[in-house]
């Protein structure tokens, strides 16, 4: 059967739906099609379980140190990993089910369920459909790459959508991948009880941060008994009686760590590869990511892409920016770009890392001259009194221009704290506006103004 509409969206992620809702509120007939899970990643295998099983481990690690805070807990602690497990399936189902009910519910949007494929620059298939538009938006997201290295096929292993399937606390969990994602999982399955060992090929931890900001990462999860093995190279794995073997030509250390689970995290890619834009003529690149204009426009008048998929952001606010972007331009008669949004983020081991703009090593490639602040935790009030102070806070500020260049705050509340810097810098103002604002004691963005009081000029 063919159907024409005004809109046709594929993927129902972070940009799907509330796009879906702008269009239909402007009066247009819009196709909003779901192949899986409604709320994508962030909500079924991403941010929303993985932050709650966060939010457990931390319960646990607290607990275990209950006696810091003269709180005394019974040891050894026992954590049911069925129940960790159907708190975070509850809190995914339960927006799941809040995002299939606002799009079925939006008057003029029609859903459907199933694998879209493009047919030409302005028609879609999904099953027996063909459905059309003069406007199409790609939503697609990504998924986990799994690595061709040898022996991969031959053991089982687990990504962060299967790992969500654990009901009991792997003995032994050997992580590949030492970034965002696998540093996650690792301290939260250390919290649970699991032995753990992060393998990393490259140099040294989140290798896109500042060499210290790694540095202090890595000693936070030593620290917590997390065994870490960097500059491992030629990656092989091989079944083995109690699990997985792999194989490292690590600089130092046994050459093989075995493990009874192990955990890809290597990396994404689009979402691209199934989706007939070669019929529709849109542009990728080698690994799937669709070229975008500033306007998330591709190569193809009246197609966007939108999210993950098109490499511009790998993050639910960057997909859902996206949205906000697109919207603006077609129904508010404005010209955003995406290259106006100062890129910031998360870590979410304890403590979090928050992130925004440049790392210091950025900015002094730049050649600019530089104002750099720098305050450890173990100097912040809250942190003293929460017991939390590993860490530190840096800024780095333009010195001419007196503009902030970026920040990292590694530490308790870094994640919350940062936005302080974050709409600084949005706002286009100088630091100075922000070490005169007032800010409520005790916290840990109090401290910001102190930090950018004592800059020092960068050498
Ligand atoms: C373990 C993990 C933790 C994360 N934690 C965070 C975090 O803390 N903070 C953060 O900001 N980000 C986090 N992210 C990233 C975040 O989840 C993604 O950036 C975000 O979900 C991207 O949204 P999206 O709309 O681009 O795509 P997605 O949310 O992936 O949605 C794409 C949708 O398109 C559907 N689809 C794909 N192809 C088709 C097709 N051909 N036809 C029909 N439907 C299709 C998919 O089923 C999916 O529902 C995390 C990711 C992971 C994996």
């Amino acid at each position: 059967m063919s159907r024409r509409f005004d809109a046709i969206i594929i993927g129902a992620g972070q940009a799907g739906p509330p796009l879906a809702g702008r269009l239909t509120d402007a009066g247009m007939s819009v196709a909003l099609i779901e192949r899986k899970l409604f709320g994508g990643t962030c909500v079924n295998t991403g941010c929303m379980p993985t932050k709650t099983l966060i939010a457990s481990a931390y319960a646990a690690h607290l607990a275990r140190r209950g006696a810091d805070y003269g709180v005394m807990i019974d040891m050894p602690l026992r954590i049911d990993m069925a129940r960790v497990k159907s708190r975070a399936d509850a809190v995914s189902a339960n927006a799941r089910a809040n995002v299939e009910r606002w799009v079925r519910g939006m008057k003029g949007c029609t859903v459907f369920k199933g694998h879209a494929r493009f047919l030409g620059p302005d028609t879609v298939s999904v099953g027996d459909e063909r459905l059309s538009a003069p406007r199409i938006f790609i939503n697609v997201g990504g998924r986990a790459v799994v690595p061709d290295w040898p022996g991969i096929d031959q053991v089982p292993y687990l990504t962060n959508t299967s790992v969500l399937a654990l009901d009991r606390v792997p003995e032994h969990l050997v992580v590949i991948g030492g970034s965002y994602i696998g540093l996650e999982f690792a301290q939260m399955y250390r919290r649970f009880g699991a032995e753990v060992t992060v393998v990393e090929k490259g140099p040294r931890l989140i290798a896109r941060e500042d060499e210290d900001v790694s540095q202090a990462i890595r000693e936070i999860l030593e620290r917590e008994g997390i065994t870490i093995r960097v500059g491992a190279e030629c990656i092989h794995v091989a079944s083995h009686a109690k699990g997985v073997a792999v194989g490292v030509d690590c600089t130092s250390g046994e050459p093989e760590i075995v493990g009874s689970h192990l955990l890809l995290a290597v990396g994404r890619r689009s979402n691209t590869d199934d989706l007939g834009l070669d019929r529709a003529g849109v542009a990728t690149d080698s690994r799937g990511t669709i070229q975008v204009d500033d306007g998330l426009a591709t190569n193809v008048p009246g197609i966007w892409a939108l999210g993950d998929c098109n490499g511009r952001g790998a993050f639910t606010h960057t997909a859902y920016n996206d949205f906000e972007i697109v919207a603006a331009n077609l129904l508010d008669g404005e010209k955003r770009k995406v290259s106006d949004r100062v890129p910031a983020y998360a870590l979410y081991i304890d403590p979090p890392l928050g992130r925004v703009g440049v790392t210091e090593a950025e900015a002094r490639a730049s050649g600019r001259s530089l104002l750099v602040g720098h305050r450890p935790m173990s100097r912040v009030g809250r942190a003293i009194e929460k017991g939390e102070t590993q860490g530190f806070m840096r800024v780095v500020v333009d010195a001419q221009t007196q503009k902030i260049l970026g920040a990292a705050i590694l530490g308790t509340g870094g994640d919350e704290a940062i936005h302080g810097i974050l709409d600084t810098m949005n706002a286009g103002l100088s630091y100075k506006a922000l070490q005169r604002a007032v800010p409520i004691h005790p916290t840990v963005s109090e401290l910001i103004p102190t930090m950018l009081a004592g800059m020092k000029i960068a050498r």
